[in-house]
């Protein structure tokens, strides 16, 4: 089964958030927005998890330790 990467670390956050999220496509979208709710004052909506799944990274690009945040995209 392919992984794929929700992380926090790529964008800039207020709480200057570090949580890396790995698993399974929908596991990882299922707590992404779980997550971007409890954490980031976004709303648990369909619209939010389209666009937390077109921001999954496969597995493969994950990179241990710092990473240079980027804006959220709009
Ligand atoms: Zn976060």
């Amino acid at each position: 089964m392919k992984r794929f990467i929700a992380d926090c670390r790529r964008f800039e956050s207020d709480s200057d958030c570090q949580l890396t999220i790995i698993g399974p496509e929908e596991d990882v979208v299922a707590a992404a927005a779980q997550h971007a709710a409890a954490s980031h004052g976004h709303e648990d909506t369909p619209e939010l998890r389209e666009q937390l799944r077109s921001l999954l990274e496969p597995e493969s690009a994950y990179v241990a330790g710092e990473r240079a945040p980027e804006p959220f995209p709009a």
